[in-house]
């Protein structure tokens, strides 16, 4: 297995529709491994292969303990139905360290195909919600900054985005997020350090 490095805002293969996966052969095999020890790697609680420049239709999701059957390995998924609302603070790899209120669907039912060639239906609620619809929307060339409908964050945000993303690349600062340990540092930031906030990027 191999830490793949990953895309970041600004690249192509984020924002174009990913291709079908037509067979189940052990390059895709070998692509979900080293994507879910990516996923792990990056603290994040999901991955689409554009994520890591392949531009397929696959994606990884795991939300953690309290839900069953993780990891997901999902194969050509599709939204089949979605219901309610939730707003949340919602994270992505590819945009390092931007977390803010997006709305989504409180539910999303989600048909896909398993790494073993199964059409599989996965339900979920919550964050299992969000992070299953976030990771289609990027099989979408769709990332999470065209919900957020606070224009101001936005302005705020992606010249910050930029900058640090540019550091990352040059390598003045880690691949990994230091979210977490910045946090501690705040004592005034404490309800941000919280697991939900912390797991949500995908
Ligand atoms: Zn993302």
């Amino acid at each position: 297995m191999a830490i793949l490095d990953l895309k970041y805002y600004g690249a192509s293969v984020l924002t174009r529709p990913a291709k079908p996966i037509k067979n189940i052969d052990r390059e895709l095999i070998k692509l979900a491994e080293d994507m879910l020890e990516s996923m792990y790697h990056y603290h994040g609680v999901g991955l689409a292969a554009p994520q890591v420049g392949v531009s397929k239709r696959f994606i990884i999701v795991d939300c953690g303990d309290e839900y069953q059957d993780r990891p997901y390995f999902l194969i050509n998924p599709e939204v089949v139905s979605t219901e309610g609302e939730q707003i949340g603070p919602e994270g992505c790899l590819s945009l390092p360290d931007l977390l803010t209120d997006v709305k989504r669907p409180a539910k999303a039912v989600i048909r896909a195909m398993n790494l073993q060639g199964k059409t599989i239906t996965v339900t979920g609620e919550g964050l299992l919600a969000r992070a299953l619809l976030h990771e289609i929307d990027h099989l979408n060339g769709v990332l999470f900054t065209e919900l957020v409908e606070d224009e101001f964050v936005l302005q705020r945000e992606i010249p910050i985005l930029k900058d640090r993303i540019q550091k990352i690349l040059s390598g003045e600062l880690p691949a990994v997020s230091e979210y977490e340990e910045d946090e501690e540092d705040e004592e005034d930031q404490v309800e941000m350090a919280e697991p939900e906030s912390a797991v949500a990027l995908a």
